[in-house]
């Protein structure tokens, strides 16, 4: 099972999503291992987003992630970091899939309601920066077998 690194960005809390967007991720299988809700620091968000630091965006990208609170989370299940993807759609709301997260809920790319990590490399990393091992759960979930063949 792969672990994965998941954000519902400011948008998504201001605008009341925070339950539907974790039902859906819920509802596709996957298991909730770490969940909280935080403000991200400035440093914490200039980390985060490291790999942007040269680009335009890269200023209201801070300024908009750390602009309310978010709630992270780390999801476990089957290609966990490629299924998260994958639900939430294209970076840019207008071009993301139908029935993607994004297309659901979002009209702009510097208001795209939802962060998941884009590898296996970046959620390892990821759930580092916002997690430390005694916020991660390890448990049964009975209905696995039901998930799971
Ligand atoms: N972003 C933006 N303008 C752009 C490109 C990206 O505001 O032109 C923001 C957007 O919130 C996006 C985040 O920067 O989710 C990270 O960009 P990335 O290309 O890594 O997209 P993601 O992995 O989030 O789909």
């Amino acid at each position: 099972m792969e672990r994965t690194f998941v954000m519902i960005k400011p948008d998504g809390v201001q605008r009341n999503l925070v339950g539907n967007i974790i039902a859906c991720f819920e509802k596709k299988g996957l298991k909730i291992v770490g969940l909280k809700m935080m403000r991200i620091p400035r440093d914490l968000a200039e980390k985060h987003y490291g790999e942007h630091k040269d680009k335009p965006f890269f200023g209201p990208l801070v300024e908009y992630i750390t602009s309310g609170p978010v709630v992270a989370m780390v999801l476990e299940g089957k290609d966990a970091v490629t299924t998260v993807r994958e639900m939430m759609g294209a970076t840019n709301p207008l071009k993301a899939a139908p029935g993607t997260i994004r297309a659901t809920y979002g009209m702009d790319i510097g208001r795209n309601v939802v962060h998941g990590s884009d590898s296996p490399a970046s959620a390892g990393r990821e759930i580092n920066l916002f997690f430390s091992p005694e916020e991660l759960v390890d448990y049964r979930r009975d209905v696995d077998r039901w998930i799971y063949e």
